[in-house]
């Protein structure tokens, strides 16, 4: 629940108003596309949602719980216990095997787990990769490698994921592969899915697409209403 949130960028006596006044509410549970032209705020709006960063001004509650004004160790532990991220370049270590890589958000956690091992690999299976639990990045495929990342953001059972341009690197069809992956996701287990992409195809997997453009949004709630068209739930 995001209220009037602005991000100012402080680059020597230039300012850059990454985001300005953004108001949005997404329901727990949803499944929703971010888009808009290059520089309009979507990465920074994620990074914010996902607690890695912090807004200038306004109001940022995730599951009632006010983020905005939190501490960095407060900060780190909702994003690990809450929040899964994937990347567009997967972001994985070159040096370890696939489930070394899904493991790697339970070695964060507060208390050891014990069957980390087992958690990781049943991550791969959920995404496909049950076969390739000691393959190194660079013996995957590009998808697969999204997976091996998709893996490792559920592997803490969050509750939202966000991911920012996730097929920008991949094919139609792998793009396709991982965007049923992310729908499955949000079906079966109701994670809040937030994707960034430049597609239309990709946005039409999410049930409602929001846009930004100069760092505002421009069919948020507290901006003017857009063509209901643009809005995939108000169809359904
Ligand atoms: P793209 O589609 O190219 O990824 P985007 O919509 O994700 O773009 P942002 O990365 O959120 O855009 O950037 C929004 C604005 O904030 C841009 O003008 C960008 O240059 C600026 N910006 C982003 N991060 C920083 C930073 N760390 N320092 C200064 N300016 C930044
Ligand atoms: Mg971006």
């Amino acid at each position: 629940d995001v209220r009037h949130l602005s991000k100012t960028y402080s680059l020597g006596e230039v300012e850059v108003h990454a985001l300005s006044d953004v108001t949005i509410t997404i329901s727990r549970g949803s499944f929703v596309a971010v888009m808009g032209p290059s520089g309009s705020g979507k990465s920074t709006f994620m990074n914010i949602i996902g607690c890695l960063d912090r807004p200038t001004s306004g109001s940022y509650f995730l599951d009632g719980v006010s983020v905005e004004s939190m501490e960095r160790d407060e900060l780190a532990e909702i994003r690990n216990r809450k929040i899964g991220f994937v990347f567009q370049n997967f972001n994985l270590l070159a040096r370890v095997t696939a489930l070394e890589n899904a493991k790697l958000p339970l070695l964060y956690a507060d208390n050891v787990i014990r069957d980390a091992d087992a958690r990781a690999a049943k991550a791969l299976a959920a995404v496909g990769l049950e076969g390739q639990l000691q393959n190194m990045p660079s013996q995957l495929s590009g998808g697969q490698q999204q997976r091996v990342a998709i893996a490792r953001a559920i592997v803490n059972e969050p509750q939202i994921i966000l991911a920012d341009e996730p097929t920008g690197a991949l094919d139609t069809k792998t793009s396709r592969e991982i965007m049923t992956i992310f729908r499955d996701l949000n079906q079966t287990r109701s994670i809040t899915v937030i994707v960034v992409t430049h597609s239309d195809e990709v946005a039409a997997y999410a049930d409602r697409i929001i846009y930004f453009r100069d760092g505002r949004l421009v069919n948020g709630e507290a901006a003017v209403p857009m063509p209901v068209v643009l809005d995939q739930a108000a169809k359904r």
